[in-house]
């Protein structure tokens, strides 16, 4: 069988209708055809934040968004106390819990939610770089968590001389449970952000515009 996802001639893999790349896509980026935001590319997106913040240091939009990371990760520890106690639980909830924490724990808050924020100013500038809504989600909990090292063995790479990092996976289920609770927490702030940017890039152009045509009826 060949493999369903587009342009792709290899032959599927296991009882999987996508051959090995594509399923491991699928698995680790929430699509087939995701390829991985790096922190890279993001980082343009997070500096848009951090100069939003820094133009309005007053602004309660932060405190408000430091709370509401605290409210995730009282909930998150809420839930690993009701598995401790032995109480009924869900397993992929308790997963989740588990590495929210663990971000929680190591990252401090306002990277964590400048990281989010500029993933969502990303998603409106390059649509197209998400396949779909899970592959944002999946996107979204997978630079969350590259914010810690805890999600990453190391090994030593003999042919580069140099310490590289291994990532393990999480099951997919349980990436979707992370992204649940981080899109309600900062979704909303995500996209407004998103859309003052873009009435600032809207600003800028007519600006130029005016420009070019009062330089063109110079005497
Ligand atoms: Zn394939």
């Amino acid at each position: 069988m060949q493999c369903r996802a587009p342009g792709c001639l290899a032959a599927t893999y296991g009882y999987s209708t996508y051959c090995q790349n594509h399923k491991q896509k699928l698995r680790r980026h929430g699509a087939p055809t995701q390829d991985g935001i790096t922190v890279h590319e993001l980082r343009p997106y997070v500096t848009l934040v951090e100069t939003r913040k820094a133009k309005n240091p007053t602004s309660e939009a932060w405190a408000i968004l430091v709370a509401r990371w605290d409210v995730v990760q009282d909930n998150a520890r809420a839930t690993l106390q009701r598995f401790a106690e032995g109480r009924a639980g869900n397993r992929v909830e308790r997963l989740a819990a588990h590495h929210l924490v663990k971000v929680g724990q190591s990252v401090e808050p306002w990277v964590v939610i400048k990281t989010a924020l500029g993933l969502f100013i990303l998603q409106e500038q390059q649509p197209a770089r998400f396949t779909n809504d899970a592959a944002f989600d999946f996107q979204l909990v997978r630079r969350v968590r590259g914010l810690t090292d805890s999600n990453a063995g190391a090994y030593w790479d003999h042919n580069e001389q140099r310490s590289k990092r291994v990532y393990r996976d999480i099951p997919p289920r349980v990436i979707q449970a992370m992204a649940h609770p981080l899109k309600a927490a900062f979704g909303t702030a995500g996209l407004m952000l998103a859309a003052k940017e873009r009435q600032d890039i809207a600003k800028a152009s007519d600006e130029r515009r005016r420009l070019t045509t009062a330089l063109e009826v110079l005497q």
